[in-house]
């Protein structure tokens, strides 16, 4: 199903700025102007539940989420990314965060719940539309989850 990537992305953000209850703030940055991609909508939706929920559940309070979107145009992708100022994961933990049932330590993990398939379900989710995930993070400091997805630059200007 082709949608403007944009649009789509807004309406989730929305939906968890009406749900929240927490103290955070969010910062939206995304571009003007449509971007259409190729996308199963219902995975797409659980692979941006899964990358958001994280980003609540390890932020603290009066924390910053920013969410965006950028045109990497020569590569004909976007990269969409969660950012939080939540409490990090270390630097030799990193790679590990998209493995089935992994979390990072035991014990805090444990309070916050969960299984430890968020992430592995989305990865695999983003890699069956063409895209790639990875994580940036300094511990204390906070969090960000990218991944792109395939888009054609060209649509931009048949669909407009
Ligand atoms: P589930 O998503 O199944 O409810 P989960 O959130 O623990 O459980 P994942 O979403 O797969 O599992 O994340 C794996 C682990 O990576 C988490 O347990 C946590 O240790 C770490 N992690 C993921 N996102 C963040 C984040 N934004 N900040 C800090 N740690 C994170
Ligand atoms: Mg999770």
């Amino acid at each position: 199903e082709w949608v403007n990537f944009i649009a789509f992305y807004q309406r989730i953000i929305d939906r968890f700025d009406m749900g929240r209850s927490q103290d955070v703030s969010f910062k939206v940055k995304l571009p003007k102007d449509p971007v259409y991609v190729e996308i199963d909508t219902d995975k797409m939706t659980q692979v941006l539940d899964n990358i958001i929920s994280n980003a609540l559940k390890y932020s603290p309070e009066g924390g910053q989420i920013g969410f965006k979107v950028e045109l990497k145009e020569r590569e004909k992708e976007i990269v969409v990314s969660v950012s939080d100022q939540g409490v990090g994961i270390p630097r030799e933990n990193l790679k590990n965060i998209f493995e089935r049932f992994y979390r990072v330590d035991k014990a805090r993990t444990r309070q916050l719940g969960g299984t430890g398939l968020g992430l592995a379900i989305a990865k695999e989710m983003i890699t069956a539309h063409g895209g790639q995930v990875w994580a940036s993070s300094v511990e204390g400091r906070g969090t960000t989850i990218y991944f792109t997805l395939p888009y054609d630059p060209e649509s931009e200007d048949e669909w407009a």
